[in-house]
């Protein structure tokens, strides 16, 4: 049900958030150090050969495997997959994100939040839902910026929404988002576990989206898109092949690519006639999640906002592992290591369909300026008198949006409700009103 709001007064409350979001000067000194400690001691080693050798056994008995299913049981497997034993964020895991970088970031979000729900109409129910939520940093500085706008935020019936395939992961954003205050949910619930946010507010964790009720929702995918599962293609003489993984001959404990000689069920439905490129990755998994949200945000209104690395149907062979923040040989060690393609912005574009409007991709650098980054920065300096703070406040700021860091790689793509943008249909580009977005690209 949406609440009753005026045209005029959404430009009137967008400006007071603005104004509020400066008023937010705390530094969150504490968090620095919970996110750049070590995490090295709760790393699980004993899934390094577990599988290996079950991918082994496979390909022994039924034939070299596609490179989807490989990645699959790296990262979820359920029993010693990466993603489901490791605790792989921050300066002592695998990899860093801009969350885990900077507080700045996730309060730039949750105003982007904000400033959506407000602009789509303030519905009186509101769930915030984060796909692959990480340690919760994300999610923990968006929560405060909703408590800082709780006059913007009104009697607004808010609730939060996590999907998170790893249980070891759900433990960390228990912690860090409830104090660890959460119950275990019966088999007949569609969450796994259930409590209230240090904020006050209700709180789920759900394996699959399609489990999140219904309900008007801002979505958020940071990082996520680029750890499903892809199928990557190589062009041939005889026709688009797909790439497998199977036994190296040389070595029966390593496993090595190979083109299939004929078509696969994959290489004849997910390769577009018209495609260019000489070798091809496709993630169905990521288009059917993008096609939910799209077909949920069509019904029930909300957006999403997906950031990730990506590209807009150019590139070629991105598939990597980083393991200590190397990067790391993708088929070994199966389980032991990140693994990760960048997200093709245009294919998740052509799964939305035609009920809902994209924005972007744009890069992080411009989202992030476009947010106000700048006057957030100021704002945090001038209330942080601790040297070591302001220097870390300042690098933080360069990683996320210099061009040579992240500022240029990461991209910012939005799915809207039609019905958001409807009303200024005709508007020059840069002037359309989504918070982050000055160019649009509306379908
Ligand atoms: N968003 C966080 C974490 C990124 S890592 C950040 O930016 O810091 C990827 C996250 O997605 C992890 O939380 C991982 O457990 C989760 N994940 C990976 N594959 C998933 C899947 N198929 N379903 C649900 N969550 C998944």
């Amino acid at each position: 049900m949406l609440c009753d709001f005026g045209a005029s007064n959404k430009v009137n409350s967008m400006r007071t958030l603005l104004r509020l979001k400066l008023l937010m000067s705390e530094v969150r000194w504490t968090m620095w150090q919970n996110r750049s400690s070590s995490n090295s001691s709760i790393r699980s080693l004993e899934s390094n050969t577990s599988i290996l050798k079950h991918l082994i056994s496979k390909i022994t008995a039924t034939g070299p495997i596609s490179v989807a299913e490989y990645m699959r049981e790296a990262l979820t497997n359920p029993v010693a997959g990466y993603y489901v034993k490791n605790d792989m964020l921050g300066a002592g895991g695998d990899f860093i994100t801009s969350p885990e970088i900077s507080q700045i970031f996730g309060e730039l979000l949750g105003v982007w939040c904000v400033s959506e729900w407000m602009a789509a109409g303030k519905s009186c129910t509101f769930q915030l839902v984060e796909l692959g939520p990480g340690r919760g940093s994300l999610a923990s500085d968006i929560l405060r910026v909703f408590s800082q706008l709780k006059a913007v935020l009104g009697e607004t019936d808010i609730s939060v929404h996590l999907v998170e395939v790893s249980p070891k992961l759900s433990q960390f954003q228990a912690e860090c988002l409830t104090g660890d205050k959460t119950q275990t949910c019966n088999d007949d619930q569609l969450a796994y576990r259930s409590g209230t946010t240090r904020t006050g507010l209700p709180i789920y964790w759900y394996r699959r989206i399609e489990d999140v009720p219904r309900g008007f929702s801002v979505f958020l995918a940071h990082e996520f898109f680029d750890a499903l599962p892809i199928h990557k293609f190589q062009r041939t003489e005889k026709g688009w092949r797909e790439v497998m993984v199977d036994i190296d001959p040389e070595s029966p404990e390593k496993l090595r690519f190979v083109v299939s000689h004929s078509p696969t069920l994959a290489s004849s439905i997910l390769i577009q006639n018209d495609d260019r490129r000489q070798h091809v990755e496709v993630c169905p998994e990521g288009g059917v999640i993008v096609q939910k949200l799209a077909n949920r945000i069509a019904e029930d209104g909300g957006s999403a906002l997906v950031v990730d690395y990506g590209h807009d149907g150019t590139k070629t062979d991105t598939f990597r592992g980083f393991k200590g923040h190397q990067l790391h040989n993708v088929l070994e060690a199966p389980g032991m290591a990140d693994l990760t393609a960048d997200v093709d912005f245009s294919y998740l574009r052509k799964m939305t369909g035609n009920e809902v409007t994209c924005l972007g991709p744009v890069t992080q650098r411009s989202f992030l300026k476009n947010m106000g980054i700048d006057s957030r920065l100021q704002v945090l300096l001038r209330n942080c008198h601790d040297p070591s703070a302001r220097a870390q406040l300042i690098h933080s700021y360069d990683m996320l949006i210099n061009p040579e860091k992240m500022g240029l790689r990461f991209q910012f793509f939005s799915v809207l409700n039609r019905g958001r943008l409807a009303q200024y249909r005709g508007m020059q580009k840069n002037t359309a009103p989504v918070a982050g977005f000055a160019e649009l690209d509306m379908q």
